[in-house]
């Protein structure tokens, strides 16, 4: 036990801050890290990271392979922060309940210490959108994460852009961000929410649609005015590799996007979790 305790004060490098439970499995875990970070760019992603030893969450299940004890295991994880943040940083993260490390983070209070990876990376940002662009993001699960990044740093700062994002998720206890989203689309004139449900109860209002149905029947240029042409919106997809995989062969096919891969020219941005 006190080995672990060495090797924590080693490889730990940030403290949780705070942690909220949305729903057993889902959650928003904020954490400050003890050396700041470079600035980094809306939609970017670093790593989160335990060791082996650490204690799984009560709800959890058998690991798939167990984790050696000593073994710091990490995985990516998209920044929710907007990118000005650059100490504290905030992730929402699905539990996988035979995985070997959202199990562990699920595990952590407040107070506790984790490693956070000193590089910010991803190709998942805005920068080559230009300011008068459109830009329409949908999202499945924790996938709304690059885009609450995106919002929180330039939905303010660029009025000419219009900025649709359509969410797709089965419960109402799924559509994370819900409060933070339609505040924005009440509040700002260049921003709209299309939130979507499969299997909602009777309590909820809106849309019961798949994302590629909603797509197919005009609802983003109703709502928005956001015309879905390559040449005018660019378009970011994020979350479930089913759904991305089929939403963007519909804008492929459909709408004439190319997708952007390396140096290549393209409209249609993928991230897959
Ligand atoms: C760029 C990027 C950004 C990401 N951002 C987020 C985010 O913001 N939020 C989020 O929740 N996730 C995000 N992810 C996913 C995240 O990185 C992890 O993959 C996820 O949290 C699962 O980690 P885990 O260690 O708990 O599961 P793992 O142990 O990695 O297992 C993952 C799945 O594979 C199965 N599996 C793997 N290996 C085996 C095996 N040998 N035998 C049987 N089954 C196996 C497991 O059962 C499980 O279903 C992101 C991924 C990428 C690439």
């Amino acid at each position: 036990m006190e080995d672990y305790e060495s090797l924590r004060q080693d490889r730990y490098n940030a403290t949780v801050v705070s942690k909220i439970l949305l729903t057993p499995d889902l959650m928003i875990l904020r954490v400050a890290t003890d050396e700041p970070r470079e600035q980094f760019s809306a939609g970017q992603y670093t790593t989160l990271g335990l060791s082996g030893f650490e204690p799984r969450s009560a709800n959890s299940e058998e690991e798939h392979s167990p984790a050696p004890a000593e073994r710091l295991v990490q995985r990516a994880y998209s920044i929710v922060s907007a990118r000005h943040e650059t100490r504290e940083f905030e992730f929402y993260i699905t539990q996988i309940k035979s995985g070997q490390l959202t199990p562990r983070l699920f595990a952590l209070e407040v107070g506790d210490r984790l490693f956070v990876g000193r590089r910010i990376v991803g190709v998942f940002n805005l920068s080559e959108v230009l300011p008068e662009k459109d830009v329409l993001m949908a999202a499945t699960g924790t996938g709304i994460a690059p885009f609450i990044s995106f919002l929180r740093s330039h939905v303010a700062s660029r009025p000419n852009s219009r900025m649709v994002v359509v969410q797709g998720a089965s419960h109402q206890r799924d559509l994370g961000y819900y409060s933070e989203l339609a505040f924005l689309n009440t509040t700002l004139a260049n921003f709209f929410y299309l939130p979507t449900l499969a299997d909602a109860d009777e309590t909820w209002r809106g849309r019961r649609m798949w994302i590629e149905d909603l797509l197919a029947a005009g609802e983003v240029k109703r709502e928005s005015g956001i015309t879905l042409d390559p040449a005018k919106t660019h378009v970011y997809l994020c979350g479930n590799p089913k759904m991305v995989e089929s939403v963007a062969r519909w804008f492929i096919e459909e709408k004439g996007y190319q997708q952007k891969k390396g140096r290549e020219e393209g409209q249609l941005f993928i991230e897959e979790f």
